[in-house]
């Protein structure tokens, strides 16, 4: 288990090593990097692309100060500043759904300053109902008739049905790996979980089922001594991968991490797409039917006497009763609008139902860990 746990790592380490070797492999591969979240790498996949999804890097921010503003967050200033230190250079075409203004205005500057041969922005409804569902499914089939011309090749039904359940498998693996860390945190600590769920989306995703299927088959029944420790869920950092010292470091103060909400986990496998029927409307189903996220908006919220609605918070808690977890650490990333504005309706229910939370504010690559330390013990010791 722990050699494919470091596999696992390797690849986020060397995010792009992988791709780059599949694309050398045979000519006319092409590989596409995906802005998160969401975008819709099945139907890369189905047209023969690789799809890679573009995290930045850990690296102090040199470049991507001077393109940006400085209240950009994490996420979008680092991946800019890959972007010009020459770490895309091997991608054929960039893809993203703009998730917020944040994603769109940076794209806007990307496509002025380094035009790829393939870029493609998805247009996602804020508002997910109904009324916005026509939309949504022309989106789609813009998609596929783009990436078409592109690879010059028909995206036949067939083949997106095929993607469809070679994700759909990644998902339920991770889904129960994840089952299984929830019952016996010990077993994988939430930096493993987090590179295991990432590594999926740098790499063939037939090469990590693989992996994933031996993974999940080494996994022994020994109770580990961690699995006595607190549990807690842990969520925020939205489109950031989290930074594995900073999961290490609450683990280490005595807390297990035995859920989450991040793109680079809980978030990214907790909803399957249908394999039948018209693939179209099974991904408009998918965007519908995800779990809440503070990206969307939802109409109720904000309104007089709903002004506390938060279905946001309802899934959080409900994340908790489900693990009987102990309370939540809570990652708000620097500058991430989406989130800061949930938070304050997620801080009241938390409050209200006396349920124990940590809230840190995160900038990946600066700030003291020290100081984040001091508030993990303090908060142990409340518990
Ligand atoms: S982390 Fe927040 S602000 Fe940054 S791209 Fe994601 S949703 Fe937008």
């Amino acid at each position: 288990m722990e050699k494919i746990l470091d596999k696992f790592k390797e690849f986020c380490m060397q995010p792009y090593d992988r791709a780059v070797e599949w694309k050398d492999a045979e000519p006319n591969r092409k590989v596409i990097g995906c802005i998160p979240m969401y975008f819709p790498e099945e139907i890369l996949h189905a047209a023969g692309v690789l799809p890679v999804t573009l995290y930045g890097s850990d690296e102090p921010i040199t470049m991507g100060e001077h393109h940006l503003m400085n209240n950009a967050c994490h996420q979008v200033r680092s991946t800019f500043d890959s972007l010009l230190k020459g770490k895309y250079d091997f991608l054929d075409g960039v893809a993203a759904l703009h998730v917020c203004d944040q994603v769109r205005f940076f794209l806007e500057v990307w496509q002025l300053d380094h035009p790829f041969p393939f870029f493609h922005e998805m247009w996602r409804p804020y508002r997910l109902d109904n009324t916005n569902r026509p939309f949504l499914t022309s989106e789609l089939k813009r998609l596929i008739s783009h990436l078409e011309s592109f690879t010059g090749t028909e995206i036949t039904i067939e083949a997106i049905r095929n993607s469809i359940g070679i994700y759909n498998e990644s998902r339920y693996m991770m889904r129960k790996l994840n089952d299984i860390r929830r019952e016996r945190p010990g077993i994988i600590s939430a930096s493993d979980m987090v590179c295991t769920v990432t590594s999926s989306m740098l790499i063939p995703r037939e090469e990590h089922n693989q992996l994933l299927r031996e993974l999940l088959s080494r996994i022994d029944n020994v109770l580990t001594p961690e699995d006595q420790r607190f549990k807690m869920v842990i969520i925020g950092h939205l489109c950031d991968a989290p930074d594995e010292g900073l999961l290490n470091l609450i683990e280490n103060e005595g807390l297990s991490l035995i859920d989450d909400d991040f793109i680079t986990g809980g978030r990214y496998y907790a909803v399957d797409v249908n394999p039948d029927g018209d693939p179209i409307e099974s991904f408009a189903d998918y965007y519908m039917n995800m779990i809440p996220c503070t990206t969307y908006h939802y109409v109720d919220c904000w309104r007089g006497d709903s002004d506390k609605y938060s279905p946001y918070a309802d899934y959080t808690i409900d994340m908790l009763k489900k693990g009987q977890a102990a309370g939540i650490v809570i990652l708000r990333a620097m500058y991430c609008d989406p989130f800061d504005m949930e938070f304050v309706l997620l801080r009241e229910r938390l409050k209200e139902e006396n349920i124990p939370f940590l809230a840190l504010f995160i900038e990946k690559g600066s700030g003291s860990m020290e100081a984040v330390r001091t508030r993990v013990q303090a908060f142990v010791e409340t518990l």
